[in-house]
C-alpha cells in the first residue's frame, strides 16, 4: 500500500519557514493579485492567495475587476503595479474574459515581478536553467518529492498533460532534474504503455478515472495534479482512480490534500523569492529544488 503524500502538512510546514524568513526582511514582502469578473473557482482562488499572504506576514493587495473591465484599463493597473516599489509580485488570475488578450496580458507583467513565471522571458530562462522562480504548481510538486526523498535523477518520468502552466514546465522541471521525460496528450496513441513505464507518474490531465491501476507500475510515485468537481456533490476529485491505484504505487498523493496545497505555498515562497531578489538580498539564481 503506497505512502499518502500529505501535502497539507508540508505546505503548513513550508509558509511557517517562509514566514519567519519574511519577519527578518526590511521590509513586507508584496503581493499583487487581479481577478476578472465572478468566476467562483477564480475567486476562491485569489481568496485563499490573500489569506496565505496574510498567514506568511506579506503586504497583498487585491483587484477585483468587473467582467466589463476593458484591456487597456487591466494594463494600466499592472503599469501601476509594475512600478509599485511595495509589490514583488503581479499576478492575473486566470481565465479572463475572451474579449482580453491572456498573452498581452501575461507579457505585460514585468519579467522580475512575473510570481507565476507564465511570461516568455520566465519560460526562456526556465528552459535555460536560470529561473528564479517557477510556476507554482511543478515547484510544489518537485518539493514534496523531496520532501518525500523520492528521486527524480535517471527515472522514467511520465507527465500526462502538456499546458503552458502544469504540463509544459513540470517536464521541463523534471529535465533540470535528470529525469527522462515522456510527455503524454491527447493525441498519445497509446497513454496506458506510455504510463506503464512511470518510476513518476504525473496526472493533470482534468479526466476523472482516466488512470486505473493496470496503468501504472508497481512501486510508481503517482502524482494527481486534478482538480475535478463533481457537479452533482461539489467535491473534488483528481484523474487516478485512488483507492485502487494506491494498492499499487508506493507514493499517491490524495486529492484534495496533495497537490493544491504546495501549489499554494509555492506562491509563497515564489513572492518571498522575488522579494529578496528586489532587497538585493539574493543573486538571480536557478532554481533550488
Ligand atoms: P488543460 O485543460 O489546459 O490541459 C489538459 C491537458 O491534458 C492537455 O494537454 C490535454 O492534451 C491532456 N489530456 C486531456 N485528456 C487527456 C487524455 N484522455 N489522455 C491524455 N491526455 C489528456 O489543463 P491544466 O490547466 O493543465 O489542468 C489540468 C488539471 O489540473 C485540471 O483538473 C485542473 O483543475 C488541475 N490543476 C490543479 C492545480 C493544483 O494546484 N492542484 C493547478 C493547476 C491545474
Amino acid at each position: 500500500m503506497a505512502v499518502i503524500l500529505d501535502g497539507k502538512s508540508l505546505a503548513a510546514a513550508i509558509r511557517n519557514e517562509i514566514r519567519e524568513e519574511a519577519a527578518c526582511l526590511p521590509r513586507k514582502p508584496g503581493l499583487a493579485a487581479i481577478m476578472v469578473g465572478d468566476d467562483p473557482a477564480s475567486r476562491l482562488y485569489v481568496n485563499n492567495k490573500e489569506k496565505d499572504c496574510a498567514a506568511c506576514g506579506f503586504y497583498s493587495r487585491r483587484f477585483d475587476l468587473p467582467g466589463s473591465v476593458s484591456e487597456e484599463e487591466l494594463l494600466g493597473i499592472i503599469g501601476k503595479l509594475n512600478a509599485n516599489a511595495a509589490v514583488d509580485g503581479v499576478l492575473v488570475q486566470l481565465p479572463l474574459p475572451a474579449s482580453i488578450s491572456e498573452r498581452r496580458i501575461v507579457e505585460a507583467i514585468a519579467p522580475e515581478k512575473d510570481v507565476d513565471a507564465f511570461h516568455p522571458l520566465s519560460v526562456g530562462r526556465m528552459v535555460y536553467g536560470k529561473a528564479p522562480v517557477w510556476p507554482c504548481t511543478p515547484s510544489g510538486i518537485a518539493a514534496m518529492l523531496d520532501a518525500y526523498q523520492i528521486p527524480i535523477d535517471g527515472k522514467i518520468c511520465v507527465m500526462v498533460g502538456r499546458s503552458d502552466i502544469v504540463g509544459k514546465p513540470m517536464g521541463l522541471l523534471l529535465l533540470r532534474r535528470n529525469g527522462t521525460v515522456i510527455y503524454c496528450h491527447r493525441h498519445t496513441r497509446d497513454l496506458a504503455a506510455m504510463t506503464r513505464q512511470a518510476d513518476i507518474l504525473i496526472v493533470a490531465a482534468g479526466h476523472p478515472g482516466l488512470i486505473t491501476p493496470d496503468m501504472v507500475k508497481t512501486g510508481a510515485a503517482v502524482i494527481d495534479v486534478a482538480m475535478n468537481r463533481d457537479p452533482a456533490t461539489g467535491a473534488f476529485t483528481g484523474d487516478v482512480c485512488f483507492d485502487s491505484v494506491k494498492e499499487k504505487a508506493s507514493y499517491i498523493t490524495p486529492v484534495p490534500g496533495g497537490v493544491g496545497p504546495m501549489t499554494r505555498a509555492m506562491l509563497m515562497r515564489n513572492v518571498l523569492t522575488l522579494a529578496k531578489l528586489h532587497m538585493g538580498l539574493a543573486e538571480p539564481g536557478d532554481i533550488e529544488y
